[in-house]
C-alpha cells in the first residue's frame, strides 16, 4: 500500500477532535479537488510501499493510543485497506475511516467519516475537471455506507450557496441533522476565520455541527502532525 506518512497527533476534525490518534495517510486519490489540503496525496502522489506487517509494527510502537485514522488520499482505493483495517480492529483500536465515499469496500470501521465533495471542489483543468465532476457523487456508495457503519457526513464548506448541495445530499442519506458536519475551507487562520463566522451563525440555524479545523489552527499546514 502506497504510504505517504504515518504521524501520531490528535484527529483535528470531526465528532473525535481532539482524541490522540495514529494517522495512517495513502498516497493516491481517484478525484482532484481545486482546494485539496494534501496535493501530495492527490495531485502529485508521493510516498513509499508499505506492507501491512511494516504498518502495525509501526502501530504497535504506540501502545498508549487507542483512534487509528486511515486516511488519504482516498484509501479505500486500496484493496489492502480491508486487512488491514481487520488487523488494527483485532489489534484493539478504534478505526475512523476518511473517505470522499465513491467506492465502497468491506473494510472493519467503527466510525466512517464521510466526506462527499461539492461541486466547489471541481477543478478548472482539461483532464480532472469532467473526470472529477463525474466521479465526486456516488449515490449507491453513500448509501450503502451510511447505512452500513456508523458515520458523519463532514463536508467542506467554500460559500452560504454550498448549502442547497448539502441538503441534497443529506436527504440522500437520510441522516439526521447531528450527523452533519460543516467546515470552513481554508488552510491559513485569517480564511478560515473568516469563513468561521457566517459558517457559525449557518450551523445554528439548521442544527448543524460546526467543524474546526483544530490540526490548522495548531500547526498550519505543517505535515506530519
Ligand atoms: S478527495 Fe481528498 S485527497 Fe482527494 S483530491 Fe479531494 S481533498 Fe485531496
Amino acid at each position: 500500500m502506497k504510504i505517504a506518512e504515518l504521524f501520531a497527533s490528535i484527529q483535528g476534525e470531526g465528532r473525535l477532535a481532539g482524541v490522540p490518534s495514529l494517522f495512517i495517510r495513502a498516497s493516491g486519490c481517484n478525484l482532484r479537488c481545486a482546494w485539496c489540503d494534501t496535493p501530495y496525496t492527490s495531485w502529485r502522489s508521493e510516498g513509499e510501499e508499505r506492507t501491512l506487517d511494516g504498518i502495525m509494527e509501526w502501530v504497535r510502537g504506540f501502545p498508549r493510543f487507542r483512534h487509528v485514522v486511515l486516511t488519504g488520499g482516498e484509501p479505500m482505493i486500496f484493496p489492502e485497506i480491508v486487512s488491514l483495517s481487520k488487523e488494527l480492529k483485532q489489534a484493539g483500536l478504534h478505526v475512523t475511516i476518511e473517505t470522499a465515499a465513491t467506492v465502497f469496500q468491506p473494510v472493519a470501521c467503527d466510525l466512517m467519516s464521510l466526506s462527499p465533495k461539492l461541486a466547489n471542489s471541481t477543478p478548472d483543468d482539461p483532464v480532472w475537471g469532467p473526470r472529477h465532476e463525474q466521479r465526486r457523487l456516488q449515490p449507491e456508495v453513500l448509501r450503502r455506507l451510511t447505512s452500513e457503519y456508523d458515520y458523519q457526513l463532514k463536508f467542506v464548506v467554500q460559500s452560504p450557496g454550498d448549502l442547497a448541495e448539502i441538503q441534497a445530499i443529506q436527504a440522500l442519506c437520510g441522516a439526521s441533522d447531528e450527523k452533519i458536519l460543516l467546515m470552513p475551507e481554508g488552510i491559513d487562520g485569517p480564511t478560515l476565520e473568516q469563513r468561521s463566522a457566517w459558517l457559525v451563525e449557518l450551523c445554528k440555524q439548521h442544527g448543524y455541527r460546526f467543524a474546526p479545523r483544530l490540526h490548522i489552527l495548531l500547526y498550519g499546514q505543517r505535515r506530519g502532525v
